[in-house]
């Protein structure tokens, strides 16, 4: 399978190769036959298998393949995204995949000063990436008109429910016109993706790609039993005796995400936070500096982490568990990537103990156990779940949390178990 044989352009077909992709990745084989068709599609895989250009390259082809010359040219796609990051990636891949093709594309988020956006604007645009909220303010605001649009993305589909942008969407929806090509893209694929598909595709192709060597397989796995209040020094002895320097640390709470940080900071690692509760510029400057190697240690929590970039990475650590099994997978998938395998370690006190049990059997498997000496686990503590935070709509979602699972393997009350557990406790992460 190569991707001349999918049928996309010269133009586009140099873009791949300057990008250094050699074949389409699974989803991609799936996705850009029907999208080339003119399909609705919806797309599910997980995160880190190359969905972006499951959906940018058939779209380039198809606004370049039917270009028409206007003055003005009018928003002819776009591609609605639930977070800033998240937008920026997605347009630095159409900017890419387009090089080579007369195609002018532009993002748009929150945050920032319009003004820039709004300029970029008015010169002409065919392809918008952007947020919900700064999209529907700029409509309002008749800076830019949707009234054209050939073909609507969305992508991370299940990220938006979970941020609440359902209501948005809908609203998106309305802008533009009734006919049009749809395509929903997401990690998982949910009852709730489900029934949003149904409300915005027209007889859609599905498709689905499972991962090849799922996490499970290729990373190695481990649990240090530890007390809890023993975990910063063993998170802190394991980064620094490895000599670890690429390391994602997962807790499940912004608080908890800052005092790690800062804790880490002073016994000189750097690192840095990422979370809801993050500035923008904070964000950017975290993500960049762990990219390119300054920051050493990423602390980070599901929400903000899930969707990241962040190829290739040898270790990744849970502070604390996931209350939602299935955010494990998400978790240890981030030192799979690419085939390249990672570890993946988790710091489990005995109130985490219901949450291991779930994830073995999510995972169906057992996972090796070790304790350290100077950090063994507090044989007088309870094996009593975490209690659900109290504070409930303190985070960054817009309204209800509709947040949802779509993996297999666990029963239905398992499920609903670890449901109801995060439910409670959403809004802190
Ligand atoms: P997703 O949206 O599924 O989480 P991304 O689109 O962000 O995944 O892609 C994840 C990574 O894989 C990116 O670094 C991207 O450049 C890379 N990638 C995408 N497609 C291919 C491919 N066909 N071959 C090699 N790498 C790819
Ligand atoms: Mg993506």
């Amino acid at each position: 399978m190569s991707f001349k044989s999918l049928g996309l352009s010269e133009p586009l077909l140099k873009a791949i190769q300057k990008k250094g992709y050699e074949t389409p990745s699974p989803i991609q084989a799936k996705a850009i036959p029907p999208v080339l068709e003119g399909k609705d599609v919806l797309a599910s895989a997980q995160t880190g298998t190359g969905k972006t250009a499951g959906f940018t390259l058939p779209l380039l082809h198809l606004l370049s393949s039917n270009s028409r010359e206007q003055r003005h040219r009018p928003v002819r796609a776009l591609i609605l995204t639930p977070t800033r990051e998240l937008a920026a990636q997605v347009y630095a891949n159409v900017k890419e995949y387009s090089e080579f093709l007369n195609i002018r594309s532009t993002v748009i988020f929150g945050g920032v000063n319009q003004k820039p956006q709004v300029n970029k604007l008015s010169q002409g645009v065919d392809v918008l990436v952007a947020t919900p909220g700064r999209l529907i303010d700029l409509e309002n605001q008749g800076v830019l008109s949707l009234s054209k649009v050939e073909i609507f993305v969305l992508d991370e589909a299940d990220r938006m429910l979970d941020m609440g942008f359902l209501r948005d969407i809908e609203r998106v929806m309305k802008l533009m016109p009734a006919k049009r090509q749809n395509l929903m893209f997401s990690a998982t694929f949910s009852k709730d993706i489900k029934k949003l598909a149904y409300s915005i595709l027209n007889n859609p192709i599905q498709v689905e790609a499972t991962p090849e060597n799922t996490a499970v397989e290729v990373i190695e796995q481990k649990v240090y039993r530890v007390a809890k209040g023993k975990k910063t020094g063993l998170i802190i002895k394991l980064i620094s005796e490895g000599d670890w320097k690429q390391v994602l640390v997962f807790t499940r709470t912004k608080h908890g995400a800052n005092k790690l940080c800062k804790k880490m900071i002073s016994d000189g690692i750097t690192a840095a936070a990422i979370h809801g509760n993050k500035s923008q510029g904070a964000r950017t400057k975290a993500l960049a500096g762990f990219k390119n190697g300054s920051v050493r240690v990423l602390v980070a929590t599901d929400i903000a982490a899930r969707g990241l970039d962040i190829p290739l990475l040898p270790h990744v650590i849970n502070f604390e568990l996931p209350n939602i099994s299935e955010d494990y997978v998400h978790r240890i998938g981030r030192t799979g990537r690419a085939g390249a395998s990672g570890e993946a370690i988790s710091l489990v006190s005995a109130d985490e103990t219901t949450f291991l049990r779930d994830i073995e059997k999510l995972i169906d498997m057992k996972i090796k156990v070790e304790i350290l000496e100077g950090f063994e686990p507090d044989p007088n503590a309870s094996t009593e779940p975490i209690k659900p935070g109290q504070n409930r709509n303190q985070g960054r979602g817009r309204g209800s949390n509709n947040r949802n699972s779509g993996k297999t393997k666990s029963t239905s009350s398992d499920r609903n178990k670890s449901r109801s557990r995060n439910r409670n406790n959403d809004s802190r992460r």
